[in-house]
Order: C-alpha cells, then sequence, then structure tokens
C-alpha cells in the first residue's frame, strides 16, 4: 500500500482529537439516531465547542484558519465509521464557503461565527421535485417589491433541511434570461412563510434529516441576497465555481467508506468458518479482495492528486467529475461484493457493511448524478453536448 504522505502532524494530532470525538459524542448514539431519522442538535453544539465546524474559515469569522485538509481527514473519518446522519461536510464544506466566498462583510459576520459555533446549521437548496439534474429549470422565484424581494416554490432532497437554522436558497430573479437570472438567497428559520415539509424516509443515511423545503410569499430584504446587488444574477457562475470542491467531498468519502469496508471484510473472511475453513482462504474471496483493494488504492492516489489540485486552485470541473464518478461507481462495486462475502450476515443491518452498503447508493445520485459528470467529461473533451 503507498502511504499517504498529504497530512503532516497538526492534522494527524487533529485526526487523533476527532476520532476520540467520534466514539464519545457520536458512535454511542448513531443507531438511536438512525431509528429517529435525525442526530440530536446536541451533537452540533459539542462540535463546535470543540473545533470540529467550519474548521477551514478564517479565526475571525469564528473558524480555525485550516486547510482542507482538516475538514478532509474529518469527513474521512465519519465516511469510514459509517456515521452518514452527521452533516458536518456539507455545513462546514458547502455552506459555509459560499458565504466565505461571495458573502458580504455583515453577512459573514451574521452567519460564519453562528455556524462555526454548531448554533446555527447550515443547508444548501437547489434541487426541486421537478428539477434536479437541470439545475437551469428550476422554478423557485425571488421577486422584486421596492428593495425586498419576495421568495415562492419549494425544494426537495436537501441534506441537513429539517435542522436547518440557515439555507441557501437557489432562487430565480429574472426567470427570462435563464440561468443567467439566477441568485442565491440566505433564508433563515422562522421567516415567515418558510416552512419545514416532512422528513424523507430513504433507503439509506437514515440519520441524516433530508427534507422537504417550502418558500410561500417570503419576504426578505436586500440583506439575505447573497453577496448584496453585486451577486445579483451570479448565483450561477458561483454554484458552478463550487461544484468541483462539492463533487471531490463525495470521491472522498466514497474512497474512505470503500477502504473501511474492504478492511471490516478481511477480518471477517479471516474468521467466518464455512466447508471447515475460513471463507478467506477461498481463491475467489482472495482475488475479489484483492483486485478490489487494488482499485481502491489506484481511486486514493487520484482522490490525493485531486486535493493537490485543489490545494493549488488547479481542480476543474472535469478531473472532479472524473473522480465523483468514478470512485462513487467503485464504492458501490465494493460495497456489493463485500455484502456478498459476508453471506447472510451481509444483509443485517446489524453489520456495519450492510449499513454502508444502503449509504453508499445515494453517492452516485446526488452532487449531480455519475451521468451527469460524464456530460461534463465529455463536453470538455470536445464532444458535443446532449
Ligand atoms: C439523500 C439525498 C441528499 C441530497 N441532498 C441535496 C441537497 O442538500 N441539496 C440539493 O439541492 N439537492 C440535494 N439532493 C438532490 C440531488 O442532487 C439530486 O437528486 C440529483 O442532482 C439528481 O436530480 P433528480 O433527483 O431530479 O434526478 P433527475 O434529474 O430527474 O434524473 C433522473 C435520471 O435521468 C438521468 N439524466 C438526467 N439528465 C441527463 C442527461 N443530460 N444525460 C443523461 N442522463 C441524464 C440522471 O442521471 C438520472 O439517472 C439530494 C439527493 C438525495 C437523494
Amino acid at each position: 500500500m503507498i502511504t499517504r504522505t498529504l497530512f503532516n502532524p497538526d492534522h494527524q494530532a487533529f485526526i487523533d482529537g476527532f476520532q476520540r470525538f467520534i466514539e464519545k459524542e457520536i458512535a454511542p448514539f448513531h443507531e438511536a439516531w438512525e431509528a429517529q431519522g435525525y442526530v440530536d442538535r446536541a451533537v452540533w453544539e459539542k462540535a463546535g465547542e470543540h473545533g470540529f465546524l467550519c474548521m477551514s474559515m478564517p479565526e475571525a469569522y469564528g473558524g480555525s484558519d485550516g486547510d482542507k485538509l482538516f475538514a478532509v481527514a474529518q469527513m474521512e473519518a465519519l465516511a469510514a465509521g459509517g456515521f452518514s446522519g452527521v452533516g458536518f461536510g456539507l455545513h462546514s464544506e458547502i455552506v459555509a464557503p459560499y458565504l466565505l466566498h461571495y458573502g458580504t462583510e455583515e453577512q459573514k459576520q451574521r452567519y460564519l461565527p453562528a455556524m462555526a459555533s454548531g448554533q446555527m446549521i447550515g443547508a444548501i437548496a437547489m434541487t426541486e421535485p421537478g428539477t434536479g439534474s437541470d439545475l437551469q429549470g428550476i422554478k423557485t422565484t425571488a421577486t422584486r417589491d421596492g428593495d425586498d424581494f419576495i421568495i415562492n416554490g419549494s425544494k426537495t432532497f436537501i441534506t441537513n433541511g429539517w435542522h436547518a437554522d440557515l439555507v441557501i436558497v437557489v432562487c430565480k430573479t429574472d426567470p427570462a434570461i435563464g440561468a443567467k437570472g439566477t441568485s442565491l438567497f440566505l433564508v433563515e428559520r422562522g421567516m415567515p412563510g418558510f416552512e419545514k415539509g416532512k422528513r424523507l424516509k430513504k433507503l439509506g443515511y437514515k440519520a441524516q434529516d433530508t427534507s422537504e423545503l417550502f418558500f410561500n410569499n417570503v419576504r426578505v430584504g436586500p440583506e439575505q441576497l447573497l453577496g448584496g446587488e453585486a451577486m445579483c444574477n451570479r448565483g450561477f457562475v458561483a454554484l458552478m465555481e463550487q461544484l468541483p470542491w462539492e463533487r471531490l467531498q463525495i470521491a472522498i468519502t466514497g474512497v474512505a467508506a470503500a477502504q473501511s469496508v474492504i478492511d471490516q471484510t478481511v477480518q471477517y473472511v479471516k474468521e467466518r468458518q464455512v466447508f471447515g475453513q475460513p471463507v478467506a482462504r477461498y481463491q475467489n474471496t482472495r482475488y475479489t479482495l484483492a483486485e478490489l483493494q487494488t482499485e481502491v488504492q489506484v481511486a486514493q492516489v487520484f482522490v490525493d492528486k485531486c486535493l493537490d489540485l485543489l490545494a493549488n486552485e488547479q481542480l476543474d470541473s472535469a478531473t472532479a467529475s472524473m473522480a465523483k464518478y468514478w470512485c462513487t461507481d467503485l464504492q458501490c462495486k465494493v460495497m456489493d461484493a463485500c455484502v456478498q462475502l459476508h453471506g447472510g450476515y451481509g444483509y443485517m443491518l446489524e453489520y456495519a457493511v450492510t449499513r454502508q452498503y444502503a449509504d453508499a447508493r445515494v453517492q452516485r445520485i446526488y452532487g449531480g448524478t455519475n451521468e451527469i459528470m460524464k456530460e461534463l467529461i465529455s463536453r470538455s473533451m470536445g464532444l458535443p453536448g446532449h
């Protein structure tokens, strides 16, 4: 196995500290959270107290001024442990960066420290019941009324949606000009007309409070337009700029989960006896695991290279799409093969491999489906769009 060189001693100390946090504050409760359909809010506040939220945000806004690798280490630990209910990554590394990169000074000061402390939970709402892949086709509107905007529409499948105190809502401010008429709004819990729908029942991610959100004549002042007037009708550009990092995060968690399940399966097949010998003795078992380990190793090297590109601001959309599509396809392949090697126990939810199998499936769907990733890659090759 190739030794990873990207983490320095500071990252390593962080990983150890976060692992202890998982053992104390997450692992003992995750099964109960899966049964109730959401994580307890207290885990957010505890994470904030320990500096485990918004680590890459500047200290001036409550963060730790860390590089992205602290967040990477955190997402890998959560994915490896199968703690899919805990939506820290989306909060800290998808929602917070929009505020940091595009927000006004007032918006950064109002929201980022509250997010870093865990007092405010963040979500981003792009997808609608009628539109997911075709983001240009969203129907939610923000219509000017004097200085204010009135938001109308509905969103679905929103991660952290039920807990969310702050939602970045993708709206059309000028529907006549298509994608160019898109803006991002900061909608807070409790604003009149903003309602949360039900928590959605899912194949996996059972403890994740994925929800519907409804906006019925939600009146917001101009200060709720992300980035202020200068960012009006520039929301689509912001989305396109942020998506490569968002997609790489999915690849990172895919590889971490796949490696963890391979490790668990290696243990299992050494212990489980069939026909008088461990399952590990069969050539099929050994070759299957050897093949999967090889592919996961290749994926890890690719992901780490993408992280290097990210650190140098060179990660382009097509490369991030390759990572997302290939690593999540591989994740699902690994999960399926490892469930098979567990036999009937691989179908029992008491086994982590079974829950990780169910959790894996959505990785090929959200953040842009893997088919959309192939569209983006093929376009970068000069091939015509659909
Ligand atoms: C658990 C979960 C969490 C999520 N979290 C969030 C969130 O926090 N925020 C948010 O905004 N969204 C979120 N999503 C939504 C997610 O990003 C969308 O589901 C995804 O983008 C796909 O959109 P869709 O469901 O409308 O599928 P559709 O767009 O209807 O796609 C249906 C099928 O058509 C295929 N297809 C579509 N276009 C093309 C094309 N051009 N070429 C070939 N095939 C095509 C797709 O690949 C897919 O197989 C989440 C979804 C899930 C399930």
